[in-house]
């Protein structure tokens, strides 16, 4: 068998945390021959709960899981770690401006990215799932000075996930015949999710939807969906979260399908007009382990102006940590 793949996750009592391990535990992300060492970091206050999940996942006996550890030290947590999902974020608050929700999390994500740059393997891949997770990862890759920037992501999938299944549901297509649908920008409510360069089955999903259908209901029922989860269901979209961190880890190690590609924030090298730097998100494939930002797209005028507002807060986002002196 190969050997254990070590697995931080931050957060690990939380809502997500709770959906994912269990993903993780059943060989969902890397596969069913793949052993996994789960290290779980939480708060103090949390790490009890986490404990009790601990139980649980050991009560699932699922074959695959060679180590479960809680850590409320993130020097330790990280240690050894090959894969880190940084799912805990401090949540806004009652009252709390959009500065002090940044420092609030630069300071999590400044200390998580010292922690990684001590101890992790030297092929660790980092996904950030906690808000604002673009700036996050941003912060957290400015405090990892020995690892290179190109191993911190932030968490698009459910992004690109949502808009595929819309996608399906309006053209009554399986969501298995979608290919190439991109999410750009911020993962936030200023994302971009673009089907210009998408196919339904082969046809261009262009000529399947009119233009009112793209500006008017698809592009803000994707970027609302959280909202809409919360109203419908009475709680966040923690399943349909942790299934997406599975995915863009799944996809990252194992690789995209030949002829598809996947959404996943980066730092950009200056593709697209995007700010190198910046971690926003592009379509991306995989393969061997490593990514590629898809080139030689054409990018239509509509494309442009939505690309240019999601990259022109992540900017504003940069500035006000800049300000903080979080980077
Ligand atoms: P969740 O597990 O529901 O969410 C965790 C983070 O994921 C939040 O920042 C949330 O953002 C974000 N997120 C991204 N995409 C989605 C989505 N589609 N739906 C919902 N959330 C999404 O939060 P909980 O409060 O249940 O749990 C957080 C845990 O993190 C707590 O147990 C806390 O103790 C822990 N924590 C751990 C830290 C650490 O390990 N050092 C640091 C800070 C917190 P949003 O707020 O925008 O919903």
């Amino acid at each position: 068998a190969p050997a254990p793949v070590t697995v931080t996750v931050t957060g690990a009592a939380g809502q997500i945390g709770y959906a994912l391990l269990f993903r993780i535990a059943s060989g969902a992300m890397l596969g069913p021959d793949v052993p996994v060492k789960l290290n779980l970091l939480e708060v103090p206050q949390a790490a009890k709960a986490a404990e009790g999940t601990v139980l649980e996942l050991m009560d699932c006996a699922f074959p695959l899981v060679a180590g479960l550890e809680v850590f409320d030290d993130p020097t330790k947590a990280f240690d050894g770690a090959n894969i880190a999902l940084l799912v805990g974020a401090r949540p806004r608050g009652p009252g709390m401006e959009r500065a002090d929700l940044l420092s609030a999390n630069g300071g999590i994500f400044s200390v998580q990215g010292r922690a990684l740059n001590e101890g992790a393997a030297s092929d660790v891949k980092v996904a950030v799932v906690g808000n604002p997770a673009n700036t996050n990862a941003l912060i957290a890759a400015s405090h990892a000075r020995d690892i290179p920037a190109q191993r911190f992501t932030a968490m698009t999938r459910l992004d690109h996930d949502r808009a595929v299944a819309q996608l399906a549901a309006k053209t009554g297509a399986p969501v298995s015949s979608i290919s190439k649908l991109a999410i750009w920008g911020n993962h936030s409510a200023s994302q971009y999710p673009d089907i210009t360069h998408a196919t339904v089955g082969g046809t261009p999903a262009t000529s399947l939807v009119e233009q009112s259908w793209i500006s008017e209901e698809f592009i803000p029922r994707v970027a609302q969906r959280g909202a809409e989860i919360i109203a419908v269901r009475g709680g966040s979209s923690a399943a349909s979260a942790a299934n997406a961190a599975v995915e863009h880890m799944r996809l990252w190690v194992q690789g995209t399908p030949a002829g598809d590609w996947t959404s996943m924030a980066v730092p950009s090298d200056g593709s697209y007009g995007v700010q190198e730097g910046l971690v926003s998100s592009f379509p991306v494939t995989t393969s061997g382990g490593d990514y590629a930002i898809v080139p030689g797209l054409n990018i239509s005028d509509f494309s442009r102006t939505r690309i240019d507002a999601s990259v022109a807060e992540l900017l504003s986002e940069r500035d006000a940590v800049t300000e903080l002196g979080l980077l």
